[in-house]
């Protein structure tokens, strides 16, 4: 079981080891030490990044992922290349990337705070962790948590960092855990407990990597609120992402009140604004069609074809759309003793057919054979029918061919 560097020194960056194995692990090169600062995924915490080399001859080899084996507790370092500076037996020295390394310790140390945070000040307990690329998040074992709660565990715990309050690592058996008021055990039988003690605020049991005191976080953004089936999911930054987080909202933000020219804080006036005219506009546009139609009805009446008691009236529309012809249709065989058949061009040629009711021909039948012959869809009830064309011609050419089977 390798030993693990960081649960004493989450700071050590650097460090030498025995190498043990090189072995392939589904197709991937996976190195065991028998000591190591990298910190495999687990805990909700993500994995460490950083370079195995040989004092020996200066090779240099990338860790790309870190992982755990569950059954020998070893870690186990990803590399790229089966390399061959390091063999069994011989010394290797490891870098962390500690770029990498404090963002996890300031996002693990901030949930934390922030968990501990929504515990004291409403009891809601933290069931699950996970450190993102991007965002965490903690899912709060709650039915609900309201944007004034969310605010003041998100005070509380920035508080707590401002006061820089030491953080520190101990271990104690799980009774003597208990008597302490460890926030949550572990379930697992271990000799002894690792715990994180923020000083007089959060006592919690963790292998995870922490800062050294709560002012390295740097500051805790709470984002996101979701519903969750364990709970409501709290998405949430740390220290440097909090600021990156912060800055592209800002960006966006800014980018958006430039389309309306106005200041930040005004775009949700201005949005809703535009969407109250946008309403307007396309109800004064759809009066405007209506007449449109009305005035294409008669007109197309007077010149259509007369076939026994009822007008035919076939007509293509290139720069109408299906909404257009279904309107036309109704108002056509509105106004007297009718049958339309009508198409439209556009970016998805359409068929529309529709006679008056009470008439003798079956719109849907009609319509179902002409899209089986396009190969497209359609279908509707006796009186009107609509469906698709593949393209222009062809929803011309099966409007011709509807007409001559209209009775
Ligand atoms: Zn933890």
């Amino acid at each position: 079981m390798t030993e693990r560097l960081y649960y004493t020194d989450p700071f050590l960056n650097e460090f030498d080891a025995r190498l043990l194995s090189v072995t392939r692990i589904a197709g991937r090169t996976a190195v065991t030490l028998d000591r190591s600062a990298f910190y495999p995924t687990s805990g909700g915490q993500v994995f460490d990044t950083g370079w195995l080399s040989s004092p020996a001859n200066g090779e240099r080899l990338r860790v790309r992922e870190v992982t755990e084996d569950e059954r020998s507790g070893d870690v186990l370092h990803i590399i790229d290349v089966e390399p061959s500076c390091l063999q069994p037996g011989s010394v290797v020295r490891g870098a962390i990337d500690m770029e990498r390394r404090r963002d996890h310790m300031q996002q693990h140390s901030g949930q934390h705070v922030i968990s501990a945070a929504f515990e004291k000040l409403y009891d809601f307990a933290t069931a699950s962790f996970h450190m993102g690329d991007e965002g965490c998040t903690i899912d709060l074992a709650t039915s609900s948590v309201t944007p004034q709660q969310i605010q003041t565990a998100e005070r509380l715990a920035n508080e707590i960092i401002a006061e820089d309050r030491p953080v520190e690592i101990r271990f104690a058996t799980a009774d003597e855990a208990r008597t302490m008021g460890v926030r949550k055990i572990p379930a697992a039988e271990r000799e002894k407990l690792r715990l994180i003690d923020i000083r007089d605020f959060d006592l919690n049991a963790c292998g995870g990597t922490h800062v050294r005191s709560t002012g390295q976080i740097g500051a805790i953004l709470l984002r996101k609120t979701e519903k969750v089936k364990q709970g409501v999911r709290v998405e949430f930054v740390c220290g440097q992402r909090a600021v990156s987080t912060a800055r592209h909202d800002f960006e966006t933000l800014t980018e958006a009140a430039a389309l309306f020219s106005t200041h930040i804080w005004e775009v949700p006036q201005q949005i809703s604004k535009w969407q109250d005219e946008a309403k307007a506009a396309q109800k004064a546009q759809h009066r405007l069609l209506e007449e449109v139609a009305e005035f294409e009805a008669r007109h197309l009446l007077q010149s259509a074809e007369q076939r026994g008691a009822h007008k035919l009236v076939v007509q293509y529309f290139a720069e109408r759309d299906l909404g257009f012809i279904k309107m036309l249709a109704q108002k056509i065989t509105k106004a007297g003793q009718a049958v339309a058949l009508l198409a439209c061009g556009g970016a998805q040629p359409s068929l529309v057919f529709a006679q008056t009711p009470g008439l003798s021909n079956d719109m849907g039948a009609l319509m179902k054979q002409v899209v089986q012959s396009l190969g497209t869809r359609g279908g509707g009830n006796r009186d009107m029918a609509q469906g698709g064309a593949p393209d222009v011609e062809r929803a011309r050419q099966a409007l011709a061919a509807a007409a001559q089977a209209i009775r």
